[in-house]
């Protein structure tokens, strides 16, 4: 898990940095983890994806979410999510 934290950016809303206790995996699938991560300073939600390439890792941008860590596990348990799900899902909570 560390190994994630070392390319994980900082908080996009107030730039601190995430600890490996804020991190959960949702989501993997072959060479992709998606984690949610909790923000201790602003308490934003995130998600950010995370691709393991022949280049080493490479992490995508992340995306702010109101969902907390609980709500995703009831949205996980109904089918398997996938990154376009999770653009979706960002679109969905930007047009409330
Ligand atoms: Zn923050």
């Amino acid at each position: 898990m560390s190994d994630y934290l070392k390319f994980m950016g900082p908080c996009p809303i107030c730039n601190s940095r995430f600890n490996e206790a804020d991190l959960e995996i949702v989501s993997q699938a072959g060479n992709v983890s998606l984690f949610h991560a909790d923000c201790i300073s602003c308490k934003s939600s995130v998600f950010m994806t995370f691709v393991k390439g022949e280049a080493g890792m490479v992490t995508n941008v992340g995306i702010l979410t109101d969902l907390t860590k609980k709500d995703f596990r009831t949205f996980n348990n109904s089918k398997v999510i996938t990154a376009e799900d999770i653009l979706e899902l960002h679109k969905a909570l930007k047009r409330k």
